[in-house]
């Protein structure tokens, strides 16, 4: 069997980018189901909108976890005022 299991891509999440919001499954304890990535790396870093708690996820972690993404942070890119 050669089929890869899609978590087990490194390159898995590689859209998500610094200040994006990423919508979870399932609400965290505070009621949020938004958080904005404040880390990336080989953990994904996030910071919970409601209450302001951090995490740490693995990419394949939050892949599992997250429904989609909100809105992407974009500091670079606000040409279109
Ligand atoms: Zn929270």
């Amino acid at each position: 069997m050669s089929l890869i299991p899609e978590w087990y891509n490194p390159n898995v999440l590689q859209d998500l980018g610094f200040g994006d919001v990423v919508r979870m499954r399932k609400s965290h304890p505070c009621g949020g189901y938004e958080w904005q990535v404040v880390r990336l790396g080989a953990d994904i870093g996030l910071e919970c909108l409601t209450c302001g708690r951090r995490i740490l996820l693995e990419r394949r972690s939050l892949k599992n976890r997250m429904k989609m993404i909100v809105c992407q942070g974009g500091d670079s890119d606000s040409e279109n005022g």
